[in-house]
């Protein structure tokens, strides 16, 4: 099957409340091309030095989502054109995607990144510090980002109930937030769970956007 074929097949038997971020991380300009061609806008990258000459020879109506752990120094180089930061781990992050928001006139959508794994390695908040945050005020400061949602990765198992658990967690979570905080607010509204292997549990449990890489491109080198 094509490219093309894989993407159309997986977002023909979604939900229409899940979009598609198909992440092309380690794939060519051309792989990006044939998911543009029968209409595909979403995609996602995770390393700054292969998103910014993507960015620069592809078409600009595509919506990038920055998915990857990103350096505070770094932040410059994406906020003039990037729609989305999902990664978002660190309150200083926060503060540095605001300020060069700012210089540059944009307001950036952008989900917190919630550990929710069993490795310690995975970035991420924790609960009780993202609450803390939302509070205390903290990022009602922040003229120039917008917080539309969370995101989360699941340990790399194929227990299938951890995986469940650990999205149903996240997703009791994100509910509870838009309950208590932003039940006024209509662009509160993703929860980024599920990649290939596991989108389908997480379509269950409340998906809103699967990040699905290796299930439309193959598998990377
Ligand atoms: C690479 C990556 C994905 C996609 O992974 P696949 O297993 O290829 O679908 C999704 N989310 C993040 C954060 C990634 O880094």
């Amino acid at each position: 099957m094509s490219i093309a074929q894989r993407l159309n097949e997986i977002k023909n038997n979604l939900p229409s409340s899940v979009q598609v971020v198909a992440v092309s991380k380690f794939h060519k300009v051309s792989a990006i091309e044939e998911a543009y061609e029968v209409g595909h806008r979403i995609f996602g990258e995770s390393r700054v030095q292969e998103l910014i000459p993507k960015y620069n020879e592809l078409p600009k109506d595509i919506q990038w989502h920055f998915i990857g752990h990103l350096q505070s120094n770094k932040v410059k180089f994406i906020v003039p054109f990037v729609d989305m930061i999902e990664s978002v781990d660190s309150l200083k992050l926060l503060e540095e995607i605001n300020r060069e928001a700012k210089k540059f006139d944009r307001y950036i959508k952008i989900l917190l990144q919630i550990h929710i794994a069993q490795e310690e390695h995975k970035y991420g908040f924790h609960f009780e510090e993202v609450e803390d945050l939302i509070k205390l005020g903290k990022l009602k400061s922040l003229s120039h980002i917008k917080l539309v949602g969370l995101m989360g990765m699941a340990s790399f198992t194929d227990k299938e109930d951890q995986i469940r658990n650990e999205f149903r967690k996240l997703a009791s979570f994100y509910r509870h937030l838009k309950a208590s905080y932003f039940s006024e607010d209509d662009s509160f509204r993703e929860l980024s769970i599920g990649m290939s292997d596991d989108y389908p549990i997480a379509i269950e449990e409340g998906s809103t956007l699967v990040r699905i890489g290796s299930k439309i491109f193959g598998s990377r080198e």
